[in-house]
């Protein structure tokens, strides 16, 4: 068995891992790269293997850093089934058309400019047609059911935590006369998280690609999560200011939207106006709704029992239109706004950072990861100018970042996943997903556990694996 590293290897995005494995290929994800505009639109032009000759496709969950690229993957010849869970089937729906739409407009804009300089024109990565060419091959599974792949080939998708639908996916591979257990956490989520369950860590495993993250930091304790944020919208209010969150439309807008619902209901933050200001963040949250199975037990006694929307309350308004956003950019006086993208590389969060950028009283407040290069990241370093829309905007507005709602698990996580699996039975471990730092740190407290074959793959290295 081989797998090699075609994306999201040393970084966070583009995840992709092929197994070649009893003359079949498998690839476990199709994501897509972020990060500097140019670059990115190259890199997820091509793959580093033949879509054609890929025989089946396995997603962990939604994230366009792992679904992105399907419809690309598709449109370059792929063509065989798309297993995911239910949840994810119905959000990576949802998000690869609004995918395209970006990869529309973003095309839209550049041949703007190559007009005017008399540049030829250049394609979209994919468009909505691409999509709906992917969307057939598609197909929902339950947790915990194993999926004969092929002959020797079993997967099984055990709930990750991370977001709605989340897996990792454990392979069961008999190969040569030998059988093996490789598993491939996707994102891994945390535990005592609202709304979802706790990751249902995989055990006994031969070979882990693990992702890393959060491989150097300890995430703060969560119980406090809530009472943080009451904090910060206490304080804000007070000056009359307005808190923009840029949170992704798919996960953290609900979660969000739950702690603030409770909080509104415990009296613990003022009364004033919450936007969600994201039309994917709407589609999302009606799909949360559709999925109960995936609802951890507080949540199913707060939705069952007592038959509350957790998704919707008085002070809430969802923005349908683009008129009524625009309306949000004059709005006085103390609010919250929603808005996505998380690492604000597109979407109506872009409008609202211009309006909102430039006043003392305002707050930027990130509750998740971003990416280096995007203008999350400019933001949460500290830059005191920042481009949006090619123009230079200046930052006099307070940035925060929650470390709390990571939606991504830290070192400790890791570590406790790993060691599910014991060192005499885990003979190879690769780190994927993560930057170098965490993998450094992760690696070195893996080796003091006894973990002898910890690795750090290249993009588009391939490895052999004996076991
Ligand atoms: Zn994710």
């Amino acid at each position: 068995m081989q797998i090699s590293f075609m994306g999201g290897a040393q970084t966070v995005t583009g995840s992709k891992h092929l197994l070649s494995v009893n003359g079949k290929r498998l690839l476990v994800e199709c994501g897509l790269f972020q990060g500097r505009r140019q670059e990115s639109r190259e890199r997820n032009q091509s793959f580093l293997f033949d879509p054609a000759k890929v025989d089946a496709l396995l997603l962990t969950h939604a994230h366009i850093d792992h679904s992105g690229n399907i419809p690309n993957l598709v449109k370059q010849g792929f063509n065989g089934p798309i297993y995911a869970t239910a949840a994810t089937v119905d959000l990576a729906e949802v998000l690869l058309r609004d995918s395209a739409h970006l990869h529309e407009q973003d095309a839209y804009y550049v041949n703007k400019r190559h007009a005017e300089k008399d540049l030829p024109p250049i394609e979209p990565l994919y468009t909505q047609a691409d999509v709906e060419e992917a969307l057939p091959l598609m197909r929902g599974v339950d947790y915990g059911d194993p999926v004969p792949l092929d002959r020797g080939i079993t997967a099984t998708f055990l709930d990750a935590g991370h977001i709605l639908g989340s897996a990792s996916i454990l392979f069961d591979i008999e190969e040569n006369g030998r059988s093996f257990r490789l598993g491939i956490t996707g994102d891994i989520g945390r535990a005592n998280q609202p709304i979802l369950r706790d990751p249902n860590r995989m055990r006994d495993l031969d070979v882990l690609l693990i992702e890393c993250t959060y491989g150097s930091r300890l995430h703060p304790q969560s119980e406090d999560a809530a009472e943080e944020l009451a904090k910060i919208i206490r304080r804000i209010y007070e000056r009359k200011g307005r808190i923009l969150i840029p949170a992704f439309a798919v996960g953290r807008t609900q979660t969000l939207v739950y702690m603030l619902h409770k909080l509104y209901n415990q009296n613990r933050i003022p009364d004033m106006p919450i936007y969600v200001d994201s039309p994917m963040a709407l589609e999302a949250t009606q799909i949360f709704r559709r999925h109960p199975e995936c609802f951890d037990r507080e949540m199913q006694r707060t939705f069952l029992r007592d038959r509350q929307d957790p998704f919707g309350f008085g002070r809430l308004k969802y923005v349908r239109n683009s008129e009524e956003s625009k309306k949000l950019n004059d709005l006085g006086g103390p609010h919250i706004i929603i808005s996505a993208s998380g690492m604000a590389e597109g979407g109506r969060v872009l409008h609202h950072l211009m309006h909102t950028l430039d006043t003392p009283e305002n707050l930027v407040l990130f509750v998740g990861y971003a990416a280096q290069h995007t203008l999350a990241r400019k933001l949460m370093d500290g830059d005191k100018t920042v481009p949006i829309f090619g123009r230079p905007f200046n930052v006099d507005c307070e940035i925060q970042t929650l470390g709390h709602f990571s939606g991504h698990g830290d070192q400790h996580d890791l570590l406790e996943y790993a060691a599910y699996s014991p060192p005499d039975r885990l003979k190879s471990i690769f780190l994927i997903h993560g930057e170098a730092e965490g993998a450094k740190a992760l690696t070195e407290k893996l080796t003091e556990k006894g973990y002898k074959d910890v690795r750090y793959p290249a993009l588009g290295e391939t490895i052999e694996i004996r076991v």
